[in-house]
């Protein structure tokens, strides 16, 4: 084949450009894995262009050894270091007689390094790195039979200042042209007078796509240490998600960030062309990588962060912009969105003043701030590019408190004045780019259990991992808070509400997007009667009124029904034993194919606090008045005496077991007998004589067999049908119904499976903090079964 067949014409189209960065050459095994590589993607080796970064750590060791030129140190110790890395490296790659070839080149480079280093030339000194790699591989890959040479991009790369000199690069790199695989430089070029020049850290990926565009490559293959672009740096942050596909848009943004995936101006040669960019890795070969496509959606989402740095403050630019600043300097410049009338931009702090003094070069004034930044940027997906942060990273935001924030509509910047903690990192990379769909929560109730409820929300709301839980409505029996400030004290939120409006109330609820749950904390028959219009408007229900699951059966059903259309979930668990999981017990059988025979219990607390109290001693209706004082009561006692709130608990139990029952099918004894009740407080209170003796004689009965008095429900489920009573009844004391503290609820079921020894569940049944955290858990189980949701375009 002669030289002149061999024009980039030749090969355009089907040429392939292969970068492999520093890491995937760091040492001797690595080579050979790249070897491999080489083998296996060049068959037609004519197609084949190589571009090699430096190995391993070289280019950094090769920064240290400038640094202590410049400040007049003792180069040796640091000269000693590259020789024995790059010597054992040839060693242990190549067999002779290459071997001894290559270590006879590497010396006369290492011999030049210290008078380049003091003399300044830093590109001279870098370029070794790249040129010991490009040389090193081409020899491994003769060895391994196939035709390749090394080019060393200085003899065709020109770039002048900013601008890569196309045509002038194209006809010397046509010059150059041999048969074989090409295995290039990264990273150096030369300027106008023929002086070795750098592309900046990184700079390696740029050379492989500079060098794509002078072959116009079908393909340019970046192959590095990760098997794909992540939505964060896979090895600090473990649950990033890998993208099979990134945009052309969000990849150059992650680039010009400073993301050391891809160097910043790594897709400027390829805009417009029809060359593919994908990256893989050097490790898992066999694994297909990232494509970045030029005309894919930005659906993908990226936390990447910035140490050290620094404020830069402008009033004029005189033209000039941050990616002529960044591409100066070889640093990340980063435009921040301002309201006013200064540009400000982010900028690494040690290359502050070198750009102070660049810019006052063209004109422009500069000022940069003293305060150091650690900075973490977000590219938005588009699916949330918009004005207003979702509510839950705006949440996260807020936790972490930045001291500036910057956005627009594609980019978000915070500025913290320390590093994040790994923990806070992972935590913001997890809202911005796993987001928890919302939920969004109508809380209905103010009372004691409402306001618990509201404490303990943004506890749950950072716990939940599933969702974001939003309060979106908050109202009572008078008012209702549309967005509510859960920071504010309950009644300040209140106060910011407008009169109850029923109609207007389910309007706002209709338009809210995405799942939604009516939390009802209310004592109220009346709001209990409006489930079905809130079920209309979308929302789940979560109940710990029991007016709700105690509506007449047909109601009932109705509900249940129209739930079922709507495919919406019911959890009413607090409406028997507040916080005990006693509905979530009996689910769990069923569902596990246990029977249940019965259930019987203490459903009352203040029933139980009263009979575990009362010893004949005194006047049952003292001790009465006592737990009224202590709280333990309705407003008025008769109501709990009644057993009314017994039977509506057990009618709970009995629907959460699938038996269809109305409240009036559960016999009811009353404690306090229906005629001594008396009209009002004052009627009964004065023939309250005639009830204590009742409970003295019931008491005296139990005492002399030895047995116990409690108020009870029992449910028993028969071959024959349901049977539902609430009782007084004695028991003794080896009884579980017995053995309870004073205040207690119990319940104990029987089945298939506890038949011996029945389960028994058994704790405080009432009190606001055990309700509250009740309703908490049928919101966690309600977010259980919705769907998640993460950013789309994931490597599956
Ligand atoms: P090479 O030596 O191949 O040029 P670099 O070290 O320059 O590789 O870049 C790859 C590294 O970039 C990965 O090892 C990873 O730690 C880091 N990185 C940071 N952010 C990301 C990201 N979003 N996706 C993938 N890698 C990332
Ligand atoms: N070797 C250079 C560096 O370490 C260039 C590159 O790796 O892309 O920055
Ligand atoms: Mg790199």
């Amino acid at each position: 084949m002669t030289t002149q067949a061999l024009t980039t014409a030749h090969w355009a189209g089907l040429a392939q450009v292969h970068k492999f960065g520093g890491t995937s050459l760091a040492d001797a095994g690595r080579f050979r894995a790249v070897a491999a590589i080489v083998q296996q993607h060049c068959a037609t080796p004519e197609q084949c262009w190589l571009v090699v970064s430096a190995p391993g750590k070289t280019t950094d060791q090769l920064c240290q050894l400038l640094d202590m030129a410049a400040r007049g140190e003792a180069l040796e110790p640091v000269l000693a270091e590259v020789q024995h890395s790059l010597t054992t490296l040839v060693q242990q790659s190549l067999t002779e007689p290459e071997q001894s070839d290559v270590l006879a080149q590497l010396q006369q480079w290492l011999a030049l390094l210290p008078e380049l280093a003091q003399a300044g030339r830093a590109a001279d000194v870098l370029a070794l790195g790249e040129s010991v790699s490009a040389l090193l591989l081409s020899r491994l890959l003769r060895q391994l039979g196939l035709a390749a040479d090394w080019l060393d991009s200085r003899q065709f790369l020109t770039v002048d200042g900013q601008q890569v000199r196309w045509d002038q690069s194209e006809q010397d790199l046509q010059a150059l042209c041999q048969p074989g695989i090409r295995v290039v430089t990264g990273f150096i070029g030369r300027d106008l007078a023929g002086n070795s020049l750098t592309l900046g850290r990184n700079g390696s990926d740029y050379s492989a796509t500079i060098l794509g565009r002078l072959v116009q490559a079908e393909q340019v293959t970046i192959w590095t240490d990760v098997d794909a672009i992540y939505s964060g740096d896979p090895r600090r942050l473990p649950a990033a998600v890998p993208y099979q596909q990134v945009s052309w848009r969000q990849a150059c943004l992650l680039a010009e960030l400073g993301n050391p995936v891809l160097h910043a101006r790594t897709l400027s040669p390829l805009h417009n062309s029809q060359t593919k960019l994908l990256v893989r890795s050097s490790f898992e070969p066999e694994r297909s990588g990232c494509h970045i496509l030029p005309d894919a959606d930005c659906l993908a989402s990226f936390v990447t962060d910035l140490h050290d740095m620094v404020l830069l403050s402008m009033h004029q630019l005189h033209g000039l912009n941050a990616s002529w600043l960044a591409n100066a300097l070889h640093q990340p410049v980063i435009a921040l969105p301002q309201s006013c009338d200064a540009h400000v931009w982010l900028l690494p702090a040690r290359v502050a003043d070198e750009a102070v003094q660049l810019l006052a070069r063209h004109q422009v004034h500069a000022v940069h701030d003293t305060s150091r930044y650690y900075a973490v940027a977000w590219l938005k997906p588009a699916q949330v590019q918009q004005a207003d942060l979702p509510a839950d990273v705006a949440a996260c935001v807020k936790r972490l408190a930045p001291a500036h924030r910057y956005q627009n509509h594609e980019l978000a910047i915070w500025l913290f004045d320390q590093e994040l903690s790994a923990v806070n990192l992972a935590q913001l990379h997890q809202c911005c780019t796993q987001p928890r769909p919302e939920i969004q929560l109508i809380v209905a109730g103010t009372g004691n259990v409402g306001a618990e409820f509201l404490r303990l929300l943004p506890g749950h709301q950072q716990r939940c991992h599933s969702h974001a839980l939003r309060l979106a409505v908050l109202f009572n029996s008078r008012q209702m808070v549309f967005e509510p400030d859960n920071g504010l004290e309950l009644a300040q939120q209140m106060q910011q509400g407008r009169p109850l409006d029923q109609k207007a109330l389910l309007a706002e609820i209709a338009q809210l997007k995405g799942p939604k749950v009516l939390i009802d904390l209310t004592p109220s028959q009346q709001l209990a009667e409006q489930y079905p219009a809130f079920i209309e408007a979308g929302c789940h229900l979560i109940s710990a009124n029991k007016q709700g699951v105690t509506l007449p059966e047909a109601e009932y059903q109705a509900i249940l029904d129209r739930l079922d259309q709507q495919q919406l979930h019911w959890y009413s668990t607090t409406t028997a034993g507040a916080g005990l999981p006693v509905q979530r017990a009996l689910q769990e059988l069923h569902s596990a194919g246990d029977q249940v025979r019965r259930i019987s219990g203490i459903f009352s607390g203040t029933l139980s606090w009263l009979l575990c109290q009362y010893d004949g001693s005194s006047a049952f209706s003292d001790l009465l008045l006592q737990a009224r004082e202590l709280g333990y009561t309705e407003p008025d006692p008769r109501e709990d005496l009644s057993g009314r709130d017994v039977q509506r608990k057990l009618l709970v139990l009995a629907r959460t077991m699938g038996c269809s029952l109305e409240l009036d099918d559960i016999a009811l004894e009353p404690l306090l007998p229906e005629s001594l009740a008396g009209d009002s407080w004052q009627a009964f209170w004065q023939q309250r004589a005639e009830f204590d003796a009742l409970m003295q004689a019931a008491w005296q009965q139990a005492q002399q067999q030895g047995l116990q008095l409690r108020y009870v429900g029992e449910l028993s489920l028969t071959e024959a049908g349901v049977q539902a009573r609430v009782r007084l009844v004695q028991v003794p004391a080896s009884d579980p119904l017995a053995a309870i503290l004073p205040c207690d609820n119990v319940f104990v079921i029987e089945s298939d499976w506890y038949q011996e020894l029945p389960l028994v569940i058994k704790g405080p049944g009432a009190g606001r903090t055990v309700t509250a955290g009740g309703v908490h858990a049928d919101l966690a189980q309600l977010c259980q079964q919705l769907p998640a949701a993460a950013y789309s375009s994931r490597l599956s």
